[in-house]
Formats: structure tokens, C-alpha cells, sequence
């Protein structure tokens, strides 16, 4: 039977009074409720149970609303009042979330007591229209040389990474978080649905290279309430968008999105909506564009801040064609594909450059860095092949061929990198250059390690404004050009001419 709603007027503090709508669980199936008697509330507003939890508003009939619960459903039984207070979800936002670990509704979760905030901002917040932004111009230092140099990613940019388990797909995001030391961008890491293992590791690594300071975690890991699960991505770019709604440059990495599909889809089969595509709901793909429209870059009258996301998606057995990756891809600027087959090989981090795109960070790269890296995909997808010929006929190369070996060789000397080790973009220059010059190609793997470990300290010795006469400017002019060549030739003492 439907419960007829009251309103009911109850008088808050000293402030006032609160209008309340007061409707009545009628059943709980997890941690969703359907509840009856609340004809006023809207998508996305809060309700409270009279247990103290909260829950989130997913949709209504004419009768029945449909709540999320943000926070642990146990408690919650079946004719229990629960109270509309007409206010949308929002969360507190402030400076002094940097280097804190909060959940989905922003609560600290560090053991480091509250957070203070005197601002809320609402989490179903609409992306900024076309006016309010400007084409992508700067560029995102990722510390990854494969990324720098061949597939570069623009502040205010949406770039995808797709990949099967395991292929060193958290590693390239948090390699980024790093590289931000001292460049003044606020990074946000969100987990959903990972598990508090991975959360830990990750922890780890950002205390040990001193990248907490900067950042903000939000954890929705596996073992906290579905809700919480579901929120945290908006979370992670409400508080986003207050960094750049200030000015700032801000980095989100979305861990990983698949995951929030899942959760997604049991929220929806619990509600009792039809599965469509491999049983998604079939509003996946606005749920995910919603989120994906917030980055941006925008223009100087709203303080020229942006907020780039790296949105992650797992994919079983190398497959791209699943429903959430086609989506995921169709909607972000490029996808950055890990194969494990790379990674099984040795070659980290395992991106391959064929099934990977940068559709708009080419715009934004330094000219510097677009100069010297200009042949080098070409030069490396040629390599590749040619290796492949070579394999079944190894005799009778011609010289050319042995040249474009070699120079492949050296490329792949060069884009092997270790993790949590990012390389500036001025060193990444120097090693361009060399490559450029072909020093490289004649080197073994042990030299060419050691040319990648101490060449730029011997630049730093002999050169010292190198870096600033190349940040500043962002060209490799003649001048550079000089003396970057007089410092390898003393490298490789008179072996180049
Ligand atoms: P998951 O599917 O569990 O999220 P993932 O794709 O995010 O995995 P990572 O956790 O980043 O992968 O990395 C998997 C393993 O590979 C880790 O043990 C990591 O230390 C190692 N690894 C990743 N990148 C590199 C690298 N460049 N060099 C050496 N080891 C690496
Ligand atoms: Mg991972």
C-alpha cells in the first residue's frame, strides 16, 4: 500500500526551520531501497534514513523512489522512515584535502582527524559548456618517454588506458603523479572496487617518492559499501574541479573504470532495470560520458585552469572490442593500449604503439620535443617489421637495413623504462638528440643503459642553464644544438665526429 507522504516543519536550532518530507521504506534488497512516499525528490538528491545513513536518489516511479544507499545498509529495515530534505549531493572541497586520503562522501580517512572545509560543491555538478573553454596549449609531463615523445598528453586532455591485468597499467599513472613534484599540479588518485592491497601498494609508492603532499586519494575500494563505490569518481572530480575552478592544473587518475561499470550494472539489475548490452544498463554510456565531459581546459576569464583525467579500463585476453572499452574509447582523446605479450617480453612499460593514439596531445608538445621525435614511431613501427622478415632470414641484409636495425635497436634501448623512475623532458631531450645524432645505434644494452643513467648529470656539469634555457623557450635552436653536440662528443670522448 502506498504511504500517503507528510510534510512535516521541525525547527533547526536556532536557525530556523527545516522542511522535511517524510515518506517509508518499503524494501531493501542490498544496499538498494525502494522507498514510498517522497513525491517531491529528485535524481541525484540525498535522503536520510532515521538510522543516521544516508542514500542517494536513482530514480522513482509515480509511487515507489529508488535509493542508493551511500554507507551501510544493515541497519536499514523495511518501514523505517526516511526523510527528503530536497538538497542535491554535495561535498565539502578545500585546500586541506591535499595529502589526505578521504572516502567517496569525503571524509578523512587517514587517521588524521576531520578536514576542514568551509565550501560544498555538488557532485552531479554539469561540465563546462564550449564557451568556457579554450584548445588544449600545455602540456602534461608524464615522466614516461614513450608517452613525452610519441603519444604526448595535453593538460585538460581525456587519455585512456587499456589493458589486460597486470601489465603495468597503475604503474605509467602514478610514474605521472611523480613526474608532478614541484610543477604546482594537483593529482587525485581514485580506486573503485580495487582491493585494499592495491590501494596499500600504491600508498607505498607515492609516500616513498614523496608525491603525497600533492595528491588526494579517494578510495572506493572493493571492501567499502557499494555506494561509496558507485560515488567516488564524482567525488575524485568535484574535488577536481574546485582545484581548477581556481586556477590550477589538475590530474585525475580513474582506477579503474571497469569496475564502476560492474558496480554500475549491479546497481541497476538490483533496481530492476532491463540489461542490455552484456547486461549493462543501457544508460552506461552516459553515466561514463557525464564523468568524462568534466576535464577540460578553460579559458583565461575562468582562471585558465584544467583538469586532465587518465581514466583506466581492464580487458580480458587483449580484447578492445568489449562494450565499456568501445565506449570508454569512443569518448576520451585517445587510448594508451598495454599488451601483455610486451610486458611478458620484458618491454615496460608495454605499450604498443600500433593499437595507441594521442588524438589532440601532438597540438600541445613542446617544439623541442616535436622536432626530435617526429620520425620516431615511423622509425620503430618500420623496425619492427623488418625485425619480424629478418627472423625467418637472417643472411644477406642489405646495408640499409642493417642501419634501420640498429637505429630500431637503440629506440628500443631508449623507451624501456623502469618504473617509478620518470625522466624529465629536457633529459628525455638530450637522449633524443643523441639518438638523432646516431651514437646511440652502435652501443650494447649495458652501455646504453649507462649512457641513459649519466649522461644527463655530465649535461648538467658542462651545460649548466640547460634546463632553463630550454624550459624557457621551449626550442632546441642552434645554439642549444651546439653545445648539447660539444658536451657528447667529450661524452664519447672524440668517438663521434
Ligand atoms: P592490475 O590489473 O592489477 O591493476 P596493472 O595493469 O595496473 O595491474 P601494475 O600494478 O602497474 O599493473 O604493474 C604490474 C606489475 O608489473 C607490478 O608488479 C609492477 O611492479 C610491474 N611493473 C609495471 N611497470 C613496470 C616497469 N616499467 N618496469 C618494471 N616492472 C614494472
Ligand atoms: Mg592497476
Amino acid at each position: 500500500m502506498v504511504d500517503k507522504s507528510k510534510i512535516i516543519e521541525e525547527r533547526d536550532g536556532m536557525t530556523g526551520f527545516e522542511v522535511r518530507e517524510v515518506g517509508r521504506v518499503e524494501t531493501v534488497r542490498k544496499f538498494v531501497v525502494i522507498a514510498t512516499g517522497l513525491p517531491s525528490c529528485m535524481n541525484g538528491q540525498i535522503v536520510e534514513f532515521s538510522s543516521g545513513t544516508i542514500g542517494l536518489v536513482m530514480g522513482f516511479t509515480e509511487e515507489k523512489v529508488q535509493i542508493l544507499v551511500l554507507g551501510d545498509s544493515s541497519s536499514i529495515r523495511g518501514g523505517d522512515e526516511v526523510y527528503n530534505k530536497g538538497k542535491s549531493l554535495n561535498l565539502p572541497v578545500s585546500d586541506n584535502f591535499l595529502g589526505r586520503i578521504v572516502n567517496a562522501l569525503c571524509q578523512a580517512q587517514d587517521g588524521r582527524g576531520p578536514i576542514e572545509s568551509r565550501e560544498a560543491s555538488p557532485v552531479f555538478r554539469v561540465a563546462p559548456g564550449v564557451m568556457d573553454r579554450v584548445p588544449v596549449k600545455d602540456t602534461l609531463e608524464t615522466g614516461t618517454l614513450i608517452l613525452d615523445a610519441i603519444i604526448p598528453i595535453a593538460k585538460g586532455q581525456r587519455q585512456l588506458l587499456i589493458g589486460d591485468r597486470l601489465t603495468g597499467k597503475t604503474s605509467v599513472t602514478l610514474d605521472a603523479i611523480i613526474n608532478q613534484k614541484g610543477s604546482d599540479v594537483v593529482c587525485i588518485y581514485c580506486c573503485i572496487g580495487k582491493p585494499y592491497s592495491s590501494l596499500m601498494k600504491v600508498l607505498d609508492i607515492l609516500k616513498d617518492k614523496d608525491a603525497l603532499d600533492y595528491t588526494i586519494i579517494v578510495t572506493g575500494v572493493a571492501s567499502v559499501s557499494t555506494g561509496e563505490q558507485y560515488l567516488a569518481p564524482y567525488t575524485a572530480c568535484t574535488l577536481g574541479e574546485y582545484f581548477m575552478n581556481k586556477g590550477k592544473d589538475v590530474l585525475v587518475v580513474f582506477d579503474d573504470l571497469t569496475k564502476h561499470a560492474w558496480i554500475y550494472r549491479q546497481i541497476c539489475l538490483l533496481l530492476e532495470r532491463a540489461p542490455g548490452r552484456e547486461a549493462y544498463p543501457g544508460d552506461i554510456f552516459y553515466i561514463h560520458s557525464q564523468l568524462m565531459e568534466r576535464a577540460g581546459y578553460l579559458k583565461p576569464e575562468l582562471g585558465s585552469g584544467s583538469m586532465t583525467f587518465l581514466p583506466i579500463v581492464e580487458i580480458l585476453q587483449g580484447d578492445v572490442t568489449g562494450y565499456i572499452p568501445t565506449n570508454l574509447i569512443s569518448m576520451t582523446d585517445g587510448q594508451l593500449y598495454f599488451s601483455s605479450t610486451l610486458f611478458n617480453k620484458g618491454f615496460k612499460p608495454a605499450m604498443d604503439f600500433g593499437l595507441s593514439v594521442s588524438r589532440i596531445g601532438n597540438k600541445a608538445q613542446w617544439p623541442a620535443m616535436k622536432s626530435l621525435s617526429k620520425s620516431l614511431r615511423l622509425d620503430y613501427l618500420q623496425y619492427k617489421e623488418l625485425l619480424q622478415m629478418t627472423q625467418l632470414r637472417a643472411t644477406g641484409l642489405s646495408k640499409e637495413a642493417e642501419m634501420r636495425l640498429k637505429r630500431g635497436e637503440a629506440i628500443n634501448q631508449l623507451i624501456v623504462q623502469d618504473k617509478n623512475k620518470p625522466v624529465t623532458i629536457e633529459e628525455q631531450i638530450v637522449f633524443l638528440y643523441a639518438l638523432s645524432r646516431g651514437v646511440l645505434d652502435s652501443l650494447s644494452a649495458s652501455q646504453a643503459k649507462s649512457f641513459k643513467q649519466d649522461i644527463f648529470d655530465f649535461v648538467k656539469k658542462r651545460y649548466p642553464e640547460f634546463s632553463s634555457e630550454i624550459r624557457s623557450g621551449k626550442e632546441f635552436t642552434n645554439e642549444i644544438k651546439d653545445k648539447v653536440e660539444g658536451v657528447l662528443k667529450e661524452y664519447f670522448k672524440g668517438a663521434i665526429k
